[in-house]
């Protein structure tokens, strides 16, 4: 059986589109919009796209957390691992999306209506814990990748971490010397996010480099402590993982993914990412985890029973028609 956008129910890989409003500057330069959202489809130009959901400039921070975010949640808690991906080109509301509007640091946070996933995704996670009896302890770790280097957003060591294969656990890599804080509630995790924010935003300035160039993973661990029927006890370990890609423009200049990309400087984690995800939703034997540092460390939280999300994220401005085109095409494929 197929749904009405060709997916075999069983695929573990869902795809949405957020278009974000004209910006002020777009205004007052009288550029027009160029996509029409209807339903779950989008149109740019002549060309139509379905996705598994598709948010208009009108939609609320929490309509995209409800539908895309929230039923993750329950898998989390779990021992599931589960990932969710911003995608698209820089400005077009990845990490608004992600992480919230401008006022998120603001003393009034728990009202605010501009919260992105991590704090929304963090606040229920804790939550619903709570009202668990087992033991549970919430853990979250927050890195920054730039140029294949990884680097930790909660601490002020700026030097770059290693990755090894964890022997323990097949399919997993350990982050030498990455700090995982425990969290208590949603205090916590303002207090996390935002300094890992201010962090990526020095190292930018200090080093003079692009952040949008860098990609952001915010992992959220649930370790649940339960008693089996043997009355031993037992861990399970789930995660979710909230990335901010790399802006994506540069795929855009590319075009298809062939190795000369690679050779012209195009992001290799987003190029392999790309990779990844085609592979896995073709269902193909060999996927090609261990060619970029961005999908060895998502490794053991994409493809087998772990599910996956990815927010294209666009601008409706007719000046930004060929990033548009090539991120609809891009999350088109990943479906
Ligand atoms: P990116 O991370 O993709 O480079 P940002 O998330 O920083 O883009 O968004 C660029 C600007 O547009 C920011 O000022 C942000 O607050 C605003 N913005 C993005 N998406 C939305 C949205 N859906 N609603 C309102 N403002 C938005
Ligand atoms: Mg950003």
């Amino acid at each position: 059986m197929a749904t009405s956008n060709g997916k075999k129910p069983s695929q573990n890989i869902s795809v949405y589109v957020r278009v974000r409003p004209l910006s002020k500057k777009e205004i007052d330069t009288r550029l027009q919009s160029i996509v029409t959202c209807k339903d779950k489809k989008i149109q740019l130009k002549e060309k139509l796209y379905s996705f598994d959901g598709v948010f208009s400039p009108a939609s609320s921070q929490l309509s995209l957390y409800t539908n895309v975010v929230e039923p993750m949640i329950d898998d989390v808690i779990k021992g599931y691992n589960c990932t969710v991906f911003a995608y698209g080109q820089t400005g077009s509301g990845k990490t608004f999306t992600m992480s919230g509007g401008d006022s998120q640091c603001d003393e009034n946070w728990k009202n605010d209506v501009d919260a992105g996933f991590i704090p929304r995704a963090a606040g229920n996670i804790i939550e619903k814990i709570n009202l668990i009896s087992s033991e549970c302890a919430v853990r979250v770790s927050y890195l920054e990748l730039y140029n294949e280097e990884i680097r930790d957003l909660l601490s002020d060591d700026v030097s770059n971490l290693m990755i090894y294969n964890d022997p323990q656990n097949k399919g997993s890599v350990c982050i030498i010397g990455l700090k995982e804080l425990n969290v208590m509630n949603k205090t916590d995790i303002y207090h996390l996010l935002s300094e890992g924010m201010r962090r990526k935003k020095m190292a930018c300035t200090n080093l003079n480099a692009n952040s949008s160039r860098s990609h952001t993973v915010f992992t959220i661990t649930v370790h649940n402590r339960e008693p089996n029927e043997n009355g031993e006890d037992i861990v399970k370990i789930g995660k979710l993982n909230l990335v901010d890609l790399a802006g994506s423009e540069s795929m855009s200049r590319a075009g298809t993914f062939n190795r000369i990309a690679e050779v012209a400087g195009i992001n290799k984690s987003l190029l392999t990412l790309g990779r990844v995800i085609k592979a896995l939703a073709e269902k193909n034997q060999y996927v090609p985890y261990r060619d970029s540092k961005l999908t060895r460390i998502l490794q053991d939280s994409l493809g087998g029973k772990t599910k996956t999300c990815i927010v294209a994220t666009v601008s409706p401005a007719s000046s930004n028609y060929e990033d548009t085109l090539s991120t609809l095409e891009y999350a088109n494929r990943a479906q």
